[in-house]
């Protein structure tokens, strides 16, 4: 019967707008299916960005990007404690150093007012540099955004994906969609794996999402993709501030910040420039950038303890709002396009919004049975020693350090590579279980993360990338019989 092939909802991409709504329709009975071009979800611009939860001052007050920024600030504490996600609410900073700054900072109080962002003061003198000593002493005053935090990006797009697979959602990885067309009442999803059917379909592509549409639609907005860059810092680095520093923003965006990561880590950028879409490079142009900013607002930022670069492109769709709804030339057809920052703190409440939407076109609202409400990782790092005593007496996988910059244990690894959605690559290990992320940067715990991946999975070793699909690592055995951990 073709109509059980039917599913009610395709969302085409991974990121953690894909995700977020995969999530928030597996509360129902509602039969979703995800399509993701790489081998992984967050693999995307969701990887690749600078993990701030803004508290809301930027966006122009009465529009979307306003109130999604500000309901997904409250969102996403929520959700992290309930989905273990690592989260901390640590405050901003935006700095002024003469009175052009100053007013730029004054209209970003009123308008974070007038976005009903909480606590928003404007702090200067002994008060500022009690708050954040390292600041630049020329630096005059500052707007203090108390609500605005950090967060693990792509184990949010994860975390969510996974308790929504959990549920009973469907996930299908190297399925680049490249057509759309409706047929008896119902969309037609072409992609290099085959056609998928549904009701109901959201482009949640990221960069690619004008070209979604007009698979669809008529093209009614185009992307222009903008690179920003990063450094990010050894851990030996962790204490320089405590807050997000920015500088005031620009027509280029919100500047180069200067902020703690969840990990323990300094981040450092980004810049932003025009480019092609899934440039990811990194430039010597762009970090010099980046360098010359940081060192602005925090004069002892030590690039020295560099211990990675990385870009991430945004989806600019040249408005100052977001594209979510559906389209009026599609019935059926919903964008969430144009998703540039602050799109991963919006990320829940579009998905909140986008899934009200779809119940109203009639989908069932009875809930799922099968939800998932909650979910719990083993971070062995994080435990106390009576603690990890417990863990290695229950399982004794969590007593083998497998990457020791970050002490990931085997045992979290096992643990990742049996949740739903296991990692396929030795990054998507990374990104599950922050193996690979330290100063190293996985030089030591690579092959035995691979070796515990082809134990653990139907892959073959030399058939393991590094990341998307075609990266791969080693072409075949070098000396006989391979190592075995
Ligand atoms: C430099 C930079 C800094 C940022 N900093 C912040 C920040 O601090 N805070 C914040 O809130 N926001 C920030 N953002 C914005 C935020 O990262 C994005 O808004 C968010 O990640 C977008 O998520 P998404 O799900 O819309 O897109 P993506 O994460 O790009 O996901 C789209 C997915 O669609 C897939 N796809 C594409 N084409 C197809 C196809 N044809 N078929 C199937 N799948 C397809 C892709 O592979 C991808 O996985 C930043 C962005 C950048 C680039």
């Amino acid at each position: 019967m073709i109509e059980d092939k039917i599913e009610d909802v395709i969302i085409i991409g991974g990121g953690v707008c894909g995700c977020s709504l995969l999530y928030e329709l597996s509360r129902y009975r509602i039969k979703t299916l995800l399509l993701e071009k790489e081998n992984d979800v967050a693999d995307g611009t969701s990887k690749a960005n600078s993990a701030i939860v803004h508290s809301g001052y930027d966006p122009a007050p009465g529009t979307m990007m306003a109130r999604y920024n500000v309901e997904g600030n409250a969102l996403i504490e929520r959700i992290c404690a309930d989905l273990d996600i690592m989260y901390k609410k640590i405050g901003s900073l935006v700095v002024g150093f003469d009175e052009t700054d100053r007013k730029s900072i004054e209209n970003l109080y009123v308008k974070g007012n007038k976005n009903c962002v909480p606590g928003l003061r404007i702090v200067e003198g002994k008060e500022l540099f009690s708050m954040e000593p390292a600041l630049n002493r020329d630096i005059k005053c500052a707007l203090y955004a108390p609500t605005a935090g950090i967060l693990s990006p792509w184990e949010f797009a994860i975390a969510n994906a996974e308790c929504a697979v959990k549920g009973g959602a469907k996930v299908e990885f190297n399925a680049e969609v490249t057509g759309i067309k409706k047929e008896n009442g119902h969309f037609v999803v072409d992609t290099v794996k085959g056609e998928y059917r549904a009701r109901f379909v959201v482009n949640a592509a990221g960069v690619n999402s004008d070209i979604v549409s007009g698979m669809a639609d008529e093209k009614s907005f185009t992307i222009q993709p903008k690179r920003g860059e990063y450094y990010i810092l050894d851990t030996t680095e962790a204490k320089l501030v405590g807050m997000v520093v920015f500088p005031c923003p620009s027509k280029l965006g919100k500047g180069v910040l200067v902020a703690p990561t969840v990990h323990g880590n300094i981040i450092v950028g980004p810049d932003s420039t025009d480019c092609d879409r899934g440039a990811t490079e990194s430039t010597v142009a762009g970090l010099e950038y980046v360098v010359k900013n940081a060192l602005r607002c925090v004069p002892s930022v030590n690039m020295r303890s560099s211990i990675r670069n990385f870009s991430g492109v945004r989806a600019d769709a040249g408005l100052e709002d977001f594209i979510v709804g559906e389209s009026k030339r599609t019935p059926g057809f919903f964008n969430i396009a144009g998703i540039k920052s602050p799109g991963l703190t919006s990320s829940p409440a579009i998905a909140r919004d986008v899934a009200g939407m779809l119940l109203d076109k009639g989908l069932d609202s009875t809930p799922n049975p099968g939800f998932v409400a909650k979910r719990k990782v083993t971070r062995f790092k994080y435990l106390s020693d009576d603690e990890k005593k417990e863990a290695i007496k229950k399982n004794p996988l969590y007593g083998t350090i497998v990457c020791r910059c970050e002490t990931v244990t085997e045992g979290e690894i096992v643990d990742a590579l049996n949740r739903p959605l296991p990692p396929r690559s030795l990054d998507a290990v990374k990104r599950r279980c922050t193996s690979g992320m330290g100063r190293c940067q996985g030089g030591f715990c690579g092959p035995r993360v691979m070796a515990l991946i082809a134990k653990y999975t139907n892959i073959g070793s030399v058939d393991i990338p590094l990341d998307k699909e075609g990266m791969y690592i080693v072409t075949g055995k070098t000396k006989g019989k391979r190592a075995i951990l």
